[in-house]
């Protein structure tokens, strides 16, 4: 049987590009391989040699992807897209595999997406009452047949008349013979970064992707910005911009990695201040503080360093269990969490241990937690999450689709703490985690107050299409 860990929120997508680099595929498969947790289901590399576009894509993991050695060879060029999928959009299919490649009357297109575009729906079907084929069930193939539509005659201006149709989230990063474009909504819920290596520039989700390659941050890409890089150089073009910015608080509380930069910040930096705003709040008496590893592992020590509660490292996690088990019986659930993580006895014993975690989605893993560190001897267990209670769906590019799959959805917070069996549980405020970040009115908070910063669509299914 195999079993799929579905008590936690799944990243988006991870996007990378280079353009004016000899082994821009090299550098792009580092890439995707630093911004792995963005995405496991898919990957894929689009090259181009100036006349041709190459493509290998397939599904799972960056390294089993690329792992025939004949593969990359065949990827030539200066410039290279790459992507990370995990499905918010569309069934995890090799056809849905990013980047998608066409050739229209603008040429050969190459494109990889990161976000959930909240319209898809009425402009697919728009298009198929006027003839469009699609090739995949995703979100992201729209835009190319926008492009393809358009009747303006270059691509630059071919995509932004595409842009000017669609809502909702999306970095997208395109790849013609002679051009790398990158393009991030007005919006800014998805974080998109420029970076430059030698003579090369780069552009991807999180400037970890730059760290591998030892390639420099320069800036984060604006909101509604079109970025054309080429033979010339870098410019720019912006889209008519948002009411209002709304960028994903997310990307800092659990996301993106915490030695990434995303919105100008530093991740580490914010989901400290995270930590150390949740023990200002939700203070408690208590012996240690530790972490749910790895999510919780920064705000814990923002706790701790805080509260002056010790941090202790009291449950270790198996690196070696990837996103899906193979359980050789039937009782799953108590096993899932088992064979992932356990608690140091030594540690816990007769303790009143603080817990800290990123977020709550079921559950179901945060009960079982519990239940294994009181086994183990813990006193008191108090549970502590650096985020507001997750209360609605979110429709740009994280998979929290229903609320029925939230605890939060329909119970209180005592409901839930009776729930896990917690000695306490508190979640941070909203004007907590605002608190911890630069540009306060900037962020989108819709998960937590249903407060949505564009039109949602009336239904809202992964599989719609
Ligand atoms: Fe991020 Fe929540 Fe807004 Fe979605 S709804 S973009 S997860 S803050």
């Amino acid at each position: 049987m195999i079993l799929r860990e579905d008590d936690t929120l799944h990243e988006e997508c991870g996007v990378f590009g280079i353009y004016g680099d000899p082994e821009a595929a090299e550098k792009t498969y580092l890439g995707l391989y630093a911004l792995q947790h963005r995405g496991q289901e898919s990957a894929g590399i689009a090259s181009s040699d100036n006349e041709i576009i190459h493509l290998h894509k397939g599904l799972g993991l960056v390294w089993s992807v690329f792992s025939d050695p004949d593969t990359m060879p065949m990827l030539q060029g200066n410039a290279a897209i790459g992507h990370n999928r995990y499905s918010t959009k569309g069934a995890n299919d090799l056809v849905n595999a990013q980047p998608i490649s066409i050739e229209c009357k603008a040429g050969k297109i190459a494109v990889a997406h990161n976000g959930t575009l909240t319209n898809a729906q009425e402009l697919r079907r728009g298009m198929q009452n006027k003839g469009s084929i699609f090739q995949t069930t995703s979100d992201s193939e729209i835009i190319l047949h926008l492009i393809a539509c358009s009747r303006e005659t270059n691509i630059v201006d071919m995509l932004r008349d595409g842009l000017n149709k669609i809502v909702g989230a999306y970095c997208f990063v395109l790849l013609t013979p002679e051009k790398m474009i990158a393009v991030r909504d007005p919006n800014g819920f998805r974080p998109l970064s420029l970076g430059k290596v030698g003579d090369a520039f780069v552009v991807a989700s999180e400037s970890c992707a730059f760290d591998i390659i030892g390639a420099e941050y320069i800036r984060s890409i604006s909101p509604g910005e079109i970025m054309v890089i080429d033979s010339r150089g870098i410019s720019s073009t912006m889209l008519p911009p948002a009411p209002k910015k709304s960028f994903c608080i997310f990307e800092h509380i659990y996301f993106a990695r915490p030695d990434s930069f995303v919105f100008g910040e530093k991740v580490d930096k914010v989901r400290r201040s995270l930590g150390r705003e949740l023990a200002r709040e939700v203070p408690v008496d208590a012996d240690i503080t530790i972490a749910v590893p790895d999510s919780g592992n920064t705000a814990a020590l923002g706790y701790a360093r805080e509260s002056g509660i010790r941090y202790e490292i009291g449950l270790i996690r198996n690196h070696y269990v990837g996103r899906t088990f193979i359980a050789p019986h039937q009782n799953k659930r108590r096993l899932d969490v088992r064979v992932k993580l356990n608690p140091v006895s030594g540690v816990v014993r007769d303790k009143r241990v603080v817990l800290v975690d990123d977020s709550i989605v079921r559950g179901t893993t945060m009960r079982q937690i519990v239940q294994l560190l009181r086994s183990k001897g813990a006193k008191e267990v108090h549970v502590r999450i650096s985020s507001p209670p997750i209360k609605h769906p979110c429709y740009y590019g994280i998979d929290i689709s229903n609320k029925d799959e939230l605890i939060a959805g329909s119970q209180s917070v005592a409901d839930i703490q009776a729930y896990l069996e917690a000695d306490s549980l508190a979640y941070l405020s909203i004007e907590g985690i605002l608190k911890t970040v630069q540009e306060k009115n900037q962020y989108c908070t819709a998960c937590f107050a249903g407060n949505y910063p564009t039109l949602i669509p009336q239904e809202f299914d992964k599989f719609s299409f």
